[in-house]
């Protein structure tokens, strides 16, 4: 590497490879390229087959090409091109470090077990091609091995897990987006991003393209209306999905189109423009979710082979069923249950759901229908524009009961009281079922309860322009609860075993 330097009186080039940290502020592996000295060449290289048994879905497919413009045109601007390159990240690098004349790879981690393995293998094999490798922290708060309960041991528990994060310092200031990037002499090639395929040929992602703006730009727009409108009543409003009650940054974190330091400065910004003290703000329930979100990436690390299977191992001898008609039935929001099938066509127009819905919707799935929280997850995976490997494990997980802090199994929404509680004049059913939309507040989440006459009066026949409950909710209970009985009657099998066991 000196000998280059020497060779030429110039610094060479130094790549910073982009994944989830699609963005030019507060991106450590990019500033650290800058720190290099010389050319910075940004680069993507798109490798869905490195991602194990979780290649990104269909939603989140077309988030990322939508993304991905947004970056090339932030990068153009900033001087250097992206590169855009398909295939095996080992082969791509090299080939691009060689085009450009680049002696180092910078980049920020990830921690989904593929991308760990495949991360760790990128690095052995870059060194021994004799460029230096750097990687850095832009995703989290806190990394997965830096909280640690008092046996040194991960955290199954959140509030003890997240008071030790909080107690564990301020996180850093976020780092302000490089001036300019200096371009390399010679431009390594570039596909065209059409070239990826990402972004899928037919009309399902019109709902997608009406409802997000992804990029940072629409990252940073999003979370300057959320602490204008709902920051302060957050509490109250985040359990309300008639309402625009929460902020909406979850693709953005995902996709690192704006880091979660920046979310918290903001946050704290926006206290002390109050002047509110630390002690209050701190503790403020969005802080604490994002909480969640360092949560679940700390049991993703922690306990890799969760994705697939119970982090509670009696739960893999849990009697659930297969039934194919029921599962599209909730994959179409067609149960003859408001609020799941609401919640449902929701996801599937707009790619997301809200959070009090998700778990309703996923909590109808595994316990009134008893279908594997496998199903659902993967499901998610493909739909949501958030779809993350960390979230959406910890989400299913905690529903089903089986995962760490977890809901009891016995804990079982009732899709008619949450309506009751969260929508209680309809506003959110009436939106994504039209079919629905003329009953009366008092009858929108039980129309199969509802008199014949009002029926009738709101244009409703059940069976034909609505569905009936494809499934009793006090039956269903009952069979779950009795599932669960035998499945702690059941000799534990032998299978994976948490570290804290
Ligand atoms: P806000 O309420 O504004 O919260 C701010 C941020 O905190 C979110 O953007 C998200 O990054 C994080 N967050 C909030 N709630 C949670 C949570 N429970 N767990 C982890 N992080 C959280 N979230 C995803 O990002 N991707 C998923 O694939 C995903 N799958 C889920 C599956 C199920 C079954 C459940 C119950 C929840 C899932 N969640 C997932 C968590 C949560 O529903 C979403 O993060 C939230 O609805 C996103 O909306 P928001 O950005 O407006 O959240």
């Amino acid at each position: 590497m000196k000998t280059a330097k020497a060779a030429t009186g110039k610094t060479p080039a130094a790549i910073v490879w982009l994944r989830q940290d699609l963005r030019l502020a507060d991106n450590p592996a990019l500033q650290a390229a800058c720190r290099h000295g010389g050319p910075v060449v940004p680069v993507f290289v798109w490798a869905p087959e490195e991602e194990g048994a979780w290649p990104p879905g269909s939603a989140s497919r077309w988030w990322l090409h939508q993304s991905l413009e947004q970056l090339a045109a932030a990068c153009d601007t900033a001087g250097s091109e992206l590169v855009i390159r398909r295939g095996s990240s080992i082969a791509e690098l090299r080939r691009v470090a060689k085009a450009a004349g680049a002696n180092a790879v910078f980049w920020n981690r990830r921690y989904q077990p593929a991308a760990l393995a495949r991360d760790r293998q990128v690095e052995e094999a870059l060194r021994t091609a004799g460029l230096q490798t750097e990687s850095h922290n832009g995703a989290l708060l806190h990394e997965p091995w830096t909280i640690q309960n008092k046996s040194g041991r991960p955290f199954q528990v959140f509030t003890p897990f997240w008071r030790t994060c909080l107690n564990s310092g301020e996180p850093a200031a976020p780092l302000p987006a490089p001036r300019m990037l200096m371009p390399p002499s010679r431009r390594p090639t570039s596909l065209p991003l059409m070239v990826l395929g990402l972004e899928a040929a037919h009309s399902w992602t019109d709902g997608l393209r009406a409802a997000w703006h992804p990029g940072s730009v629409g990252a940073n727009a999003e979370l300057r209306r959320f602490l204008r409108q709902d920051l302060e009543s957050y509490d109250e409003g985040r359990n309300r999905p008639d309402q625009p009650g929460t902020s909406r940054l979850s693709a953005h974190l995902h996709f690192g189109e704006i880091s979660p330091r920046q979310v918290w400065h903001a946050v704290k910004g926006f206290a002390e423009s109050r002047s509110l003290p630390a002690a209050v703000w701190r503790r403020w329930q969005f802080l604490t979710e994002l909480g969640w979100r360092e949560f679940a990436h700390h049991l993703l690390f922690h306990f890799p082979h969760t994705p697939e299977q119970p982090l509670r191992p009696e739960f893999a001898g849990f009697p659930w069923r297969k039934n194919s008609t029921w599962l599209r039935a909730w994959q179409r929001g067609r149960t003859g249950y408001p609020l799941v099938d609401a919640g449902m066509r929701e996801l599937w127009s707009t790619g997301w759901m809200h959070n009090r819905i998700r778990m309703v919707a996923a909590s109808f799935l595994v316990k009134n229908l008893l279908i594997p929280w496998q199903e659902g997850a993967r499901w998610f995976w493909d739909t949501l524009v958030d779809a993350d490997l960390a979230n959406n494990t910890l989400g299913w997980q905690w529903t089903a009961g089986c995962g760490a802090d977890a809901a009891p199994f016995f804990r079982i929404f009732n899709p008619v009281n949450q309506g009751a509680k969260f929508d209680p004049n309809g506003g959110y059913v009436r939106r994504w079922v039209p079919e629905l939309a003329r009953l009366p507040a008092a009858w929108m989440h039980r129309p199969w309860e509802t008199p014949p006459s009002v029926l009738a009066t709101a244009g409703v026949e059940l069976g034909r322009t609505y569905p009936r409950p494809i499934v009793s909710p006090f039956i269903s209970r009952e069979l779950a609860l009795e599932a669960y009985q035998r499945m702690r009657r059941k000799p534990r099998i032998a299978g994976h075993q948490s570290p804290a066991d």
